[in-house]
């Protein structure tokens, strides 16, 4: 062998083995590089052969070599140029869906992506918010009947009373009576009140100060003829005599409502509408994206500048990212609190899946992995975001760490992904629902999934066509989906159903973008609509209440 060929096989196996090196560090690598061995014109040979032989190995696992850039192309030529989206079958008028689904949807982003401590945004963040929003309400009293109470009482029902006690329910209601607010509470509060249940703390209304503890929050009927599954009530008392008293619901990813709710005053959006099908009929007509016509709703809605819309997506894709982190940088014996005893994994996983041999294994492993930090960092009652909730506040992180951390895409890309991600999360809420206690976990993972797999599509610019079909793939195969968790703590089945909901929103993507996009045979519409009929049809037992399924077959020993 001549010198030159010497240096050139060296050459081959240090540019080999960095090619390897690029892969372990990157999981999600990009492995668009072509298979050629000629080196062109003016390329450095070195940079080169470790660029190819990145590609080689990526093509020897899958035998592909198309980018993700190819790959929007590619399905963009397969959208038709009129797309002509079927309504979904009508549903009857009487039901409850149907009415609430009736005008357009009005959401905002900082209704719905709500930074609070986990583990449920309707076990913990919506009671906090109810007791927060009793606690000001009570405190505007007329100073005369304010010197006469003597206790604040909270009465939980329902859902929040069968799983409460494994969500951490009375203490976030307790925070909140306290004056605590979900976005802002320091989660070593929380912890306090598990570590010293017999805490004892004034709150102050006007010149009277009351003495409250979690004696005053009540585990009451399970079972009953509640408005909502998730009901409480809240009381200012002086002695027998009633001063204050509201009734409110806890209607799932953190919003609340009430006794005599009626939503809020706001601005008309600019681009009407109550479905997807009127959502991408305005992308397609003004020729620009879903992201672009919601960031043109909110700043209709809000009265918000685009910048101020979407400094506040900043705000959520860095606190994906943070939750992510913060999870893979938990010791790898950690244990979560709560009767399973259940061992961290996120790091664990992490760390043997970027040891495996093969590319695609280490993608889905690490995937996963991150989608187990952040749900695992919801278990420990950490600071998480609702997308749509807190039980499934591990599958949108997940996909936004891979983006921003890992494929390094720009933010601007993501914060779009944000947009048409709550699209996604707004249509489900307008015509079915987010909460586990309405309609079980496909009301959770399910839309969560749904979310990320619009995100990724919306990142890599893919028609407003093949964004839905993602997003109605990812709901479509969560379908039936209960909620059982075991002592109804939200870790089993909720933390690893958080990974197998980023990785299913992944493969969702991945199927719109690589098939013929008007080939496909059901409209998220439809899918919102069953999700609806679904959730109707669940057995309450199968909603929430750990009676039934995993939480019943689980012994703990
Ligand atoms: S099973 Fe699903 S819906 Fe139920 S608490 Fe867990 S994540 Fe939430």
């Amino acid at each position: 062998m001549s010198n030159k060929e010497d240096e050139k096989s060296a050459d081959e196996l240090s540019a080999t083995q960095e090619a390897r090196d690029v892969l372990r560090a990157d999981p999600l690598a990009d492995t668009r590089e072509l298979l050629s061995r000629e080196v062109p014109a003016g390329v450095d040979r070195r940079h080169f052969l470790i660029r190819s032989a990145v590609g080689g190995a990526a093509a020897v696992m899958t035998g592909c070599t198309v980018s993700d850039a190819d790959r929007t192309s590619k399905a963009a030529a397969t959208v038709p140029p009129t797309q002509a989206a079927k309504a979904p079958p009508p549903l009857a008028a009487d039901l409850n869906v149907v009415k609430k689904g009736a005008g357009p949807v009005l959401t905002t982003v900082d209704e719905f992506y709500k930074v609070g401590p986990g583990p449920s945004s309707s076990h913990t963040i919506g009671p906090m918010r109810i007791t927060y929003d009793f606690y000001q309400q009570a405190a505007k009293l007329p100073a005369d009947k304010l010197d006469k109470a003597t206790k604040l009482q909270v009465n939980l029902f329902g859902s929040l009373s069968a799983t409460g006690k494994g969500h951490g329910t009375e203490r976030a209601a307790l925070a909140g009576l306290v004056g605590k607010e979900p976005a802002t509470v320091d989660p070593k509060f929380l912890d306090g009140l598990r570590d010293k249940p017999d805490q004892v703390f004034p709150v102050k209304l006007g010149n009277k100060s009351i003495d409250v503890s979690l004696k005053d929050v009540i585990y009451d009927a399970t079972k009953g003829d509640f408005k909502h599954p998730n009901q409480m009530t809240v009381k200012l008392l002086a002695g027998n005599e009633v001063l204050l008293e509201q009734e409110y619901y806890s209607v799932g990813g953190g919003f609340i409502e009430w006794k005599g709710y009626t939503p809020p005053k706001k601005n008309p959006p600019k681009y009407p509408f109550r479905l997807m099908k009127e959502l991408r009929d305005h992308a397609d007509t003004n020729k620009t994206t879903i992201a672009k016509i919601m960031l043109a709703n909110e700043m209709s809605i809000t009265g918000r500048t685009e910048e101020e819309v979407y400094a506040f997506t900043d705000k959520i894709i860095n606190a994906m990212v943070a939750t992510v982190k913060s999870g893979l940088s938990m010791p790898e014996d950690d244990v979560l609190p709560g009767p399973i005893k259940l061992h961290s994994k996120a790091a664990t996983v992490y760390k043997r899946a970027m040891d495996d041999k093969f590319q695609a294994d280490r993608g889905i492993g690490a995937l996963s992995a991150f989608a187990l930090a952040a749900s695992e960092e919801n278990g420990r009652g950490h600071l998480v975001i609702t997308a749509p909730t807190g039980g499934s506040a591990g599958v949108m992180p997940a996909l936004v760490y891979a983006l921003m951390e890992v494929r390094k895409l720009d933010r601007q890309k993501v914060r779009e992904g944000m947009l048409a991600a709550a699209a996604v999360g707004y249509l489900c809420k307008h015509h079915a629902t987010l909460s586990a206690a309405e309609g079980g976990c496909q009301a959770e993972i399910g839309v969560a999934s749904s979310m990320a797999a619009a995100l990724v599509a919306t990142a890599y610019d893919a028609p407003s066509l093949v964004v839905e079909n993602a997003a109605e793939s990812a709901l479509e195969h969560h379908l039936g989906m209960t909620c059982d968790p075991v002592a109804g703590y939200v870790q089993v089945p909720c933390i690893e159903r958080c990974a197998f909901g980023a990785v299913k929103a992944w493969t969702a993507y991945q199927i719109a973008s690589n098939e013929i996009a008007s080939r496909h045979r059901v409209n998220l519409d439809a899918t919102v609509a069953a999700l609806a009929e679904t959730a109707k049809d669940m057995n309450s037992k199968y909603k929430e209440t750990s009676e039934a399924g995993l939480a019943v077959s689980v012994t703990l020993c």
